[in-house]
């Protein structure tokens, strides 16, 4: 990254750890010392642990929010959580359209957009997931892909947002972009808001990273010039190497 935009470094836990597990970590990130020009650093656990986050980190600089939420500020949506909810519990963040979210319950991009406003419309910074699968990259669509993933929440991008650039094939693979393949898509989405949107919310929207980074690959990554942080499911679940990460992203950041 080389421009002054915050690097924010991003842990996706999905479906992990359990109230003691996620107690102790928090416990052992609240006791390391923010390192000085370090990054912005925000934890996206499962619903039922954001009270344990929010009692752990409440006097610390790390952030956390929720790995999704419904549209709608309240109603019969049963198994679902608000913005409003998310919001009572100190949650600044929510991820939306995670290609987990897609797959698992065939979330589209307009749907997906309404979250981005409702998250908005609450004071929530949504971090918008797009990527494309290995099929649709094969075919030479990937630009086609991230196009119409961001078209809906467009005129949403110039308000307080994240962009996460998450290449199916790359979550959970082992199976990380190279710098090159993360740049070019980072830069394309970069130009695409700042020519839809305005050039200013181009210039300063946080384009984060996903798909298995860890501890040997981020600093590489971070010195790409549209790669402003990460999102990391995997080798965030490990306090120590979630560390690691953060540490490496401030002082190549
Ligand atoms: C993710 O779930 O957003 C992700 C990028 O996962 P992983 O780091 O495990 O590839």
């Amino acid at each position: 990254m080389t421009s002054d935009r915050r690097t924010l470094v991003a842990g996706n836990w999905k479906m992990h750890l359990r109230r003691e597990e996620a107690q102790s970590y928090c416990r052992k990130l609240a006791a390391s010392e923010p390192a000085e020009g370090g990054p912005e650093v925000a934890l996206f656990p499962a619903f039922p642990l954001i009270p344990v986050l929010a009692a752990e980190l409440e006097d610390t600089p790390i952030q956390w929010g929720g790995q999704d939420l419904h549209p709608e500020p309240s109603g019969a949506h049963t198994g679902d959580v608000s913005a409003a909810h998310l919001v009572d519990w100190g949650c600044r963040w929510v991820l939306c359209g995670h290609s987990e979210r897609r797959r698992d319950h065939g979330e589209g991009d307009e749907l997906v957009a309404a979250k981005v406003r409702a998250a908005q419309e609450h004071g929530l910074a949504p971090v918008l997931c797009v990527g494309e699968t290995e099929e649709e990259r094969a075919a030479g669509q990937t630009n086609a892909v991230l196009a119409r993933q961001l078209e809906s929440a467009l005129p949403d991008l110039t308000r307080p947002a994240a962009l996460a650039y998450e290449p199916v094939w790359a979550i959970g693979s082992g199976q990380t972009a190279t710098p090159e393949i993360a740049q070019e898509a980072h830069a394309f989405l970069r130009q695409a808001v700042s020519e839809a949107a305005d050039p200013t919310a181009g210039q300063e929207l946080r384009i984060l990273y996903g798909g298995s980074v860890n501890s040997s690959n981020c600093e590489i990554l971070l010195a790409q010039p549209d790669i402003d942080g990460f999102l990391i499911g995997g080798a965030s679940l490990d306090s120590a190497e979630f560390l690691d990460i953060i540490r490496r992203c401030g002082s190549s950041g």
